[in-house]
């Protein structure tokens, strides 16, 4: 059997070269999502993920997460949790439980509490300032709050053929408290089926929701698409039908890999993932939409890893 693991953004590298660690050496799939995730919750400079994540419009950091087991469809997930360092960790554990694996606001918070998560104050000094100069330039140019997208949504698969997908999130920029996104949702954010495939979005998710994209991507691999033509027929179609009778699109991309391994992505606009499967080490590829329902994937340049690493580290005053 082999294994593999894809995952959006370039802020999920580092985690998917230690989820491939452990998938090559037997590990489980759940695990290696789960590594993935922390990894990218842990790392301050990712300011839409974990601790440094920015705010909602209030200051407060709210965030979404949730865990898939492929195998047996078991499902956790949090919404507006807060002060948990490991959101996708709390998803996980819920997805245990067959009542009450859903939780949001302080529900959420109080099982982290309840069941020794680590808890932790998630709004550091450099999101704090990032918000507070958004306040004020929100006030003059009265600005809409939603500004780039970056969840980081997995799929793994493991060498005895299971799967697993997961999600975690701050959610949009200066959201509105109480507002959830596509991310903790099944079929939105996220789906698997071990004998499938999975499929884990990023982006507009009031717009993701309205597709269900990720259940949309699993469906048409189960009928025998390959995942890079099951994610161009799910998702090009859907942004055009939504232009039409919605009279707009949000920016969105999804990733997906089936269970032999192969992978496929599509988006509306240019967008970084990391994938590895058992014949080729993970790399950072970048998407973009191509011609005709297609998306034209290309390696990743040192000049643009170069310009991004500078962006996340530059000083905020
Ligand atoms: N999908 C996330 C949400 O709507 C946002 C994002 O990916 O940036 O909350």
């Amino acid at each position: 059997m082999t294994y593999g693991t894809i995952a959006t953004w370039r802020m999920a590298h580092e985690g998917v070269i230690k989820a491939q660690d452990i998938l090559k050496k037997q590990g489980k799939a759940g695990d290696a999502v789960e590594t993935l995730i922390n990894t990218v919750e842990a790392y301050p400079y990712y300011k839409s993920v974990g601790y440094g994540g920015l705010p909602n419009e209030q200051g407060i950091v709210e965030m979404d997460a949730a865990y898939m087991d492929g195998d047996s469809f078991a499902i956790g997930a949090v919404a507006g949790i807060q002060n948990v360092k490991h959101a996708v960790s709390v998803a996980r554990s819920l997805s245990d439980e067959h009542f009450n694996s859903f939780r949001v606001g302080t529900g959420a918070t109080q099982y982290a509490m309840q069941n020794n998560f680590e808890i932790v104050n998630m709004l550091t000094p450099r999101a704090k300032k990032i918000w507070l100069n958004r306040l004020a330039e929100m006030r003059e140019k009265n600005l809409n709050p939603y500004d780039g997208h970056d969840t980081v949504g997995a799929i793994t698969l493991d060498k005895q053929g299971s799967m697993a997908a997961a999600t975690s999130t701050s959610g949009l920029f200066m959201k509105k408290a109480g507002r959830i996104g596509d991310s903790p949702l099944s079929g939105s954010g996220f789906y698997v089926d071990s004998e499938i495939g999975g499929a884990a979005a990023t982006g507009l998710g009031e717009d993701i929701m309205k597709g269900c994209l990720s259940y949309e991507i699993v469906r048409l691999m189960g009928e025998g698409k390959s995942p890079q033509q099951a994610c161009d027929q799910a998702v090009y179609p859907f942004i055009e039908k939504l232009k039409k009778r919605y009279g707009k699109a949000g920016e969105f991309s999804l990733v997906a890999m089936n269970h032999n391994g192969e992978w496929g992505v599509a988006t509306n606009v240019e967008f970084t993932f990391s994938v590895g499967n058992e014949t080729k080490a993970p790399r950072i590829l970048m998407a973009n939409p191509g011609p005709d329902h297609t998306t034209s994937i290309a390696p990743i340049t040192q000049e643009w890893l170069d310009a991004y690493e500078k962006r996340i580290k530059t000083p905020i005053n």
